[in-house]
């Protein structure tokens, strides 16, 4: 049975997904003094048994800590996060190697649990008057032209029309295709040949940690990848990236033999913190990782997209949520900036928006290759002490790329370009100091020119 639309919907806005970008956007819009109906296609997260769920955990840095701040749920989120200063490089051997983030105290990055963070947001959206959440409705239609959305719902189908529309429903989102069905549309999704297995590494009975807690570990190889944070019991949570297919991969290593295999080889140091290995190796899923670039983000003063459901990147640069949070950000100025006319705003919104986010699916990409061999190479290194040390000398003008991105809100693209313009004149300043060597020791040698 298809219920009508409800008259009052139309002076609410609509949010698709109450995830992480969609719940951050139902307290920012409700707190400008908008009515908000949330739409999500899961049932109530909270309601779920303590426990229940595998514990997931993100980066959150400086973009992220901004839109948390918008909202005023900074100071609450950082209590129940833990500090990474840096990271820790773990190599073959079993040796580690620390790298910090940055020169000062607030370059570090903020680990936090992915649904503790998604359930505190929606519990402040649920407090606040303005907003209405409404569980286990999955969006299923848009009608542009009537202004309607169809849920379908465990009481059947239900029609509604709000006043505009943002669609923050993720990767595989619903609204975007609806959106963007029957226009002029780009869509492009690409999947990394590797997928990822999230595994815990158990705190010790007394709580402590059995490595380093304030740090992201890495155990870069070429083959494979364990990247872990910290949780603030003590566990940590460890993410195994590994081919889907070939020889040493997802398809091939099955049997207990075969897991324990590939740790001893590679990961020799972990295999014994991880005594429930097999048996969560046998639970957990095995998840794929998608980079996604579309337009348009909007359909006329009706509809916007943000978040994944725009561009879903690969986790390499922990920016996925930060991006999203920043796309709150970027929404809401453009709102204030263009009160009466929604679709300036929208517009003026993925003009702002979309090239940035571009880039930083290139950077994810990037990040993948950096995380996985660069880290451990010698000219890498020097390259990062070089570039922290010039930091140090100008703090000001030289800035490291992962500094800007990760610990400053300048626009991806800007980031991008000015690390190049530094990349050009440390080649241009080093050449010319080798110039000079040579003038020297040809003098030196007396060679007359
Ligand atoms: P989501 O969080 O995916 O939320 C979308 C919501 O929409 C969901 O609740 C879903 O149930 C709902 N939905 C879907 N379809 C419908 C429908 N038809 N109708 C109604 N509701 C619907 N980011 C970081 O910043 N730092 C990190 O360290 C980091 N690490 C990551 C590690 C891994 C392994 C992965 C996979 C991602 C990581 N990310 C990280 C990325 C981050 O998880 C995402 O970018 C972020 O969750 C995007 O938020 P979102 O709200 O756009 O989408």
């Amino acid at each position: 049975a298809m219920k009508p639309a409800q008259e009052a919907d139309s002076a609410r806005i609509a949010i698709v997904g109450g995830g992480l970008a969609g719940s951050l956007l139902a307290l920012a819009l409700a707190r400008q003094g908008h009515g908000v109906d949330l739409y999500e296609r899961r049932p109530d997260p909270r309601r779920q048994s303590a426990g229940a769920g595998r514990s997931i955990n993100l980066g959150l840095s400086k973009r992220g800590m901004q839109g948390l701040r918008m909202v005023g749920l900074l100071d609450d989120v950082l209590a129940r996060s833990v500090v990474m200063s840096g990271r820790v490089i773990h190599a073959p051997d079993g040796n580690t190697r620390y790298q910090a983030y940055g020169k000062d105290a607030g370059e570090v990055l903020h680990s936090i649990d992915r649904n503790e963070l998604n359930h505190l947001l929606l519990d402040r959206a649920q407090q606040h008057p303005q907003v209405r959440l409404h569980f286990e409705h999955r969006l299923v239609h848009a009608d542009k032209a009537a202004r309607q959305l169809e849920f379908d719902t465990p009481d059947g189908n239900v029609v509604v029309q709000p006043l505009w529309v943002a669609g923050a429903d993720g990767a595989f989102s619903a609204m975007r295709r609806e959106l963007q069905h029957g226009e002029r549309a780009d869509y492009h999704q690409e999947y990394l040949e590797w997928g990822y297995k999230e595994l815990t590494l158990a705190a010790r009975p007394d709580g402590s940690s059995v490595i380093e807690l304030t740090a992201l570990h890495v155990w870069p190889r070429s083959h494979c990848l364990f990247v872990s944070h910290p949780n603030l019991d003590g566990s940590h949570t460890l993410t195994l990236f590994l081919p889907f297919e070939g020889e040493e991969s997802f398809a091939t290593v099955r049997t207990p033999d075969q897991v324990s295999a590939l740790f001893a080889k590679y990961f020799p140091d972990l295999l014994p913190l991880l005594p429930g290995l097999l048996d969560q190796w046998e639970r957990h899923p095995t998840g794929s990782l998608i980079t996604t670039r579309t337009a348009p983000w909007r359909f006329g003063d009706w509809a916007v997209l943000l978040g994944d459901a725009c561009h879903a990147v690969y986790p390499f640069y922990g920016q996925g949520m930060n991006s999203a949070f920043e796309d709150c950000c970027v929404l809401m100025a453009a709102l204030a900036d263009h009160p009466k006319d929604l679709a300036a705003a929208f517009t003026r919104y993925e003009q702002q928006r979309r090239p940035h986010t571009d880039v930083l699916a290139e950077l994810s990409k990037a990040n993948f290759v950096e995380l996985r061999q660069k880290v451990q190479s010698p000219w890498f290194i020097a390259r990062k002490r070089l570039d922290l040390a010039l930091n140090r000398l100008w703090p000001r003008s030289w800035l490291p790329l992962y500094t800007m991105i990760a610990h400053s809100t300048m626009p991806y693209g800007e980031a991008l370009e000015r690390s190049h313009r530094q990349e050009r004149l440390l080649r241009t300043a080093l050449a010319g100091i080798a110039a000079l060597c040579c003038a020297g020791l040809a003098y030196a040698i007396g060679v007359k020119p």
